[in-house]
Parts: structure tokens; sequence; C-alpha cells
């Protein structure tokens, strides 16, 4: 994207030239390109939290909503996470708008028709702030959001270098009332591991497991003995990416607790929210 990136280099003036001299390789303009625009995007109102309901099986009702951010820049469109959010993480903005999403998320939560839960994604830099714990309290006090509606969703890169500080902080916040959400789970380094370091409210049997069900008999086996593992360590279990009537009725048989898909909604924006299973089609859950 040499156009893109020479255009940026015009559009962001003088102060930023020096970013694009022509002998520096395209990856890496492109690269600065998009640092620029991911700095203005907060001060520019580009970022928005979109919402996608948690489904609990046996109840037959929506337990909660995932908050997920999205980037929409006027000229590259609709920027997805997996793109921005490391870069965010690079150059530390992450934690100004890992800020911004969580009292986005605990204030649209507040003002919510019923009392369910409203889950975040943490990435492993905001876990490392010295901060993050006050930070969390303080969206919370400033939203008047009850701790115990809002679910932090870490992956298993934040205990890849677990230490004592790591298993310290998920006790604060889990003391805060919070609870906490294993993410991804089974793509990390030492999953089974992970489920010793802290007793995690629930696990999130990763998309890839669900994808693979109606193809590969390992992945049924797997996702059945998450399900009964969840059951006996008293931990929710969640199937994420449902996108099939199949693969629903797949988790459901393998005792899963909730789902979260495409098959029941897609992330959207606050103000489209439904809040009742019967609204998202319950010919789909029955
Ligand atoms: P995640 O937390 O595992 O979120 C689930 C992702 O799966 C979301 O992608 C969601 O839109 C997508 N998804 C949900 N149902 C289906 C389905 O049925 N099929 C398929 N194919 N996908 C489905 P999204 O929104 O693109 O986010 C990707 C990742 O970016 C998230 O994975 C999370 O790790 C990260 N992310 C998103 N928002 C935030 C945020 O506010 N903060 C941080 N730190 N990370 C975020
Ligand atoms: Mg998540
Ligand atoms: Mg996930
Ligand atoms: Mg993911």
């Amino acid at each position: 994207h040499a156009d893109l990136a020479l255009y940026r280099a015009k559009a962001s003036g003088r102060g930023n030239f020096r970013y694009f001299e022509p002998d520096m390789d395209l990856e890496l303009q492109a690269r600065r390109a998009l640092e620029l625009d991911l700095r203005k995007a907060m001060s520019n109102g580009e970022f928005e939290v979109v919402y996608q309901p948690q489904i609990n099986i046996e109840a037959n009702e929506i337990s909660g909503f995932e908050a997920l951010l999205r980037w929409h820049h006027p000229i590259r469109g609709s920027v997805p996470p997996s793109e921005f959010i490391p870069v965010a993480e690079d150059i530390g903005l992450i934690l100004p708008l890992g800020e911004w999403v969580l009292q986005q998320a605990c204030a649209t939560a507040a003002a919510w028709p019923r009392a369910i839960r409203v889950a975040v994604n943490l990435s492993a830099v905001q876990f490392r702030s010295r901060t993050l714990v006050q930070r969390v309290a303080s969206a919370l006090a400033k939203s008047g959001l009850a701790s115990n509606r809002l679910e932090l969703e870490i992956t298993e890169s934040v205990l890849l270098n677990e230490n004592e500080s790591t298993v310290a902080t998920l006790h604060e916040l889990r003391g805060l009332g919070i609870r906490i959400a294993m993410d991804d789970f089974g793509t990390g380094y030492s999953s089974l591991s992970y489920l010793r370091s802290f007793p995690f409210d629930k696990i999130k049997i990763d998309q890839s497991f669900v994808r693979e069900l109606s193809t590969r008999a390992d992945c049924l086996a797997i996702v059945q003995s998450i399900a009964s593992l969840g059951a006996s360590l008293r931990m929710t279990t969640s199937a994420e990416g449902v996108e099939t009537k199949g693969q629903f009725d797949q988790i459901r048989a393998a005792g899963c607790t909730e789902v979260q898909g495409f098959y029941f909604q897609e992330p959207k924006p606050a103000e489209a929210l439904v809040f009742s299973t019967a609204d998202l089609g319950s010919e789909r859950i029955t």
C-alpha cells in the first residue's frame, strides 16, 4: 500500500514526514502510517464498542454480552482488532484505549434493562500495568455498575510468564467482586497448568475447536473433556464462534454451559441490542 503510505505522509503534515523517507522499506512505512492513524483515532472518535450476546444454554437466557472493539477509519474502512490491537499494544496506546473500552462497557451495561453481565477483553499489556486494579475499580465507581456484573476476559498469554504479581492481581480483581474468564482456552502453551494457577469463573473454549467439530472427532472429544473438566472445577464453560445449528447441538450435547456466536447474533452497537433469546429467534435455542 505505497499509495496509502504516501497519502498518509501528506495528510499527516510536516511533523511526520521523516517517517516516510524514500529508502524506508514499504512494510515499515505502512506500519508507521498505521501507528500514526491509530494515535489519532481516539481523539477523532473512530473507535466503537459493539456487543455480542452470551447465551446460557440450560436457562435459554442471555446471561451477558461481550464488548468488542471496532475501529472505523475514514479511508481504511473497518480495521479488524487482530490487525490494530497488537500495534496498539506495541506503541502503548492499549492502556488509554483499553481503559476507554472498559468505561464504555461499564456505562453501557449500567443502562441495560436487565442486570446481566458485560465481559471486557484485557490485553496482557494492561495486565502488567500497576494501576490496573485501580482503573477497573474507578470504571465501576464512575458508571455505578455492580462489580458482579463485570467479567474480565484474559488470554493464556497473561499467564505465560506468570509470577506472584500476576496471580495477586487476579485475586485483587476477584476481591472487587469481578468475575474472571479464561479466553481462547486450549490454544496456549500449557493450558491445563493455567487452570491450576487461578480459579477462573469461566473457561471460553477457543473457536478453532468449534470450527472443526463436524469434521474432526478429536475436536468433539476435546470439547466434551473441557466441558466436564469445567463442571468438576465449578467453572462455567462457554463455546465461542458457534455458527451453525449442527455446532450448537454438539456443544449442548457436550455439556457446555454457554454459547456465543454468529448463529445467535453478530456483535452489534449498544443501541441495537435485544435482551431476550426470543428476539434472537427462539427456534435457534430449542
Ligand atoms: P475474542 O475475545 O476471542 O473475541 C471473539 C471474536 O470472535 C470476536 O472477533 C468476535 O466478533 C468473533 N466471533 C464471534 N462469534 C463468531 C462466529 O460465530 N464466527 C466467527 N468466525 N467469529 C466469531 P473480533 O471482534 O474481531 O475480535 C478479535 C479479538 O480481538 C478478540 O478475540 C480479542 O482477543 C481482541 N479484542 C477485541 N476487542 C478487544 C478489546 O476491547 N480489548 C482487547 N485487549 N482485545 C480485544
Ligand atoms: Mg474475548
Ligand atoms: Mg476468544
Ligand atoms: Mg480470540
